[in-house]
């Protein structure tokens, strides 16, 4: 099927279609080609519109709108985050974006993107620390088990080729769930019963927890020189998840630092601690990991471009796909002054009795 030629129309991409698209490229496969997506789009960074993202935060959680534009195309998503969610058997991050055509306005694809967030943070977290971690990093922690965690070990695991995962929760049963789902995918994966012991000989250390609190998740004398910190689930102002000691003697990398100073695990330091745009690594403007014995942090929170980036990379690769269906959602008369005279049309004629 090719994407619809009468612009009035709007493919959309559902729950329901975004898995199968998924398992018809591969969870893997998706995850490779979202990082090299997102990675093009790092590299040509002064492109892009930017602006931190809107927040609005209540006591349990927050709900934000993420938009971008390269000047071609724009992009925005709506997120929330709501950690007691899970309580209720509801999702902590559920999100949904639309991409659009700068020319016209008009939008191009709208798409669930729960799924396509936990994909795309996990591609970003990979993409990260290929440039930052120890080469041979072949160990990864994984702090906190829940909905991102397989993503992010399967994104480790394709991008960096981490070989083993060690989990850890608060909650077992979501280690135990988080185990299960990796058994028979190439990963020696661990349960540990404690942080201590899950980042025990790892390399890369993923904390990606939920709580809108100041949390210490690692503390400073768990984090020993080498490794790559990949600090996903503090995202948001007062969540955080590293001791600030951790951050004190460790080469910081962010997205977008004006949105990070306010969401990031940077905000427990002062507004003008030195940190480093992944891009400029990426670009070859500034150096990434210094040594091997540097503490390397990924102060993940997630920006705008990354999912503009998914939204791009769905959009190709539903083309010649059945996995969207057409939505009749922008009115599009005939006359384009007549939007009146279009609902008048579709009147029913009256009935004659
Ligand atoms: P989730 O609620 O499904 O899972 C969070 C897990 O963390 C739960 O299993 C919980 O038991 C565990 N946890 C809480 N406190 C802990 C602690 N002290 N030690 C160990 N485990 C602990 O949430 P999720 O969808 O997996 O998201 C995780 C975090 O990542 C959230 O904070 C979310 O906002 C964030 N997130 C960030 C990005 C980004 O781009 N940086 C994207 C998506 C989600």
């Amino acid at each position: 099927m090719t994407l619809p030629s009468r612009h009035a129309l709007v493919p959309f991409v559902s729950v329901d279609n975004m898995m199968k698209l998924v398992l018809h490229i591969g969870i893997e496969p998706m995850m490779v080609e979202l990082a090299d997506a997102i990675e093009a789009d790092f590299r040509r960074w002064p492109e892009f519109d930017k602006t931190p993202r809107v927040a609005s935060h209540s006591d349990i959680g927050v709900i934000e709108l993420m938009p971008t534009s390269d000047g071609q195309q724009y992009g925005f998503k709506y997120v929330n985050g709501h950690p007691s969610n899970t309580r209720q058997g509801l999702q902590t991050v559920t999100a949904f974006g639309v991409l659009a055509d700068v020319a016209t306005g008009y939008p191009v694809l709208l798409s669930e993107m729960t799924i396509l967030t936990a994909l795309r943070t996990a591609a970003t977290s990979a993409m990260a620390a290929k440039w930052l971690a120890p080469r041979d990093a072949r160990v990864m922690a994984m702090i906190g088990n829940g909905a991102q965690a397989e993503f992010q070990a399967l994104a480790m695991k394709a991008v960096c080729g981490i070989e083993e995962v060690r989990l850890y929760d608060i909650d077992p049963s979501a280690t135990r769930k988080c185990a299960a789902n990796l058994a028979g995918r190439g990963l020696r994966v661990v349960s540990c019963t404690t942080a201590e012991d899950a980042i025990l000989g790892a390399q890369i250390i993923t904390t990606c927890t939920a709580d809108k609190q100041y949390a210490t998740i690692l503390t400073d004398n768990l984090v020993g020189g080498g490794v790559h910190i990949n600090a996903v689930g503090g995202d948001c102002p007062g969540k955080t998840e590293l001791h600030r000691d951790i951050l004190l003697r460790a080469g910081i990398f962010v997205e977008y630092p004006p949105q990070t100073r306010i969401e990031g695990e940077i905000q427990q330091l002062a507004p003008d601690h030195p940190v480093t745009e992944l891009w400029q690594v990426i670009t070859g403007q500034t150096q990434g990991r210094t040594d091997a014995t540097q503490v390397t942090l990924f102060d993940s929170v997630g920006f705008a471009i990354e999912d503009f980036s998914a939204l791009r990379h769905i959009h190709r690769r539903l083309q010649g796909t059945r996995f969207f269906q057409d939505l009749d959602m922008i009115a599009d008369p005939d006359d384009p002054r007549d939007l009146f005279g279009m609902i008048c049309r579709a009147e029913a004629p009256a009935s004659v009795a």
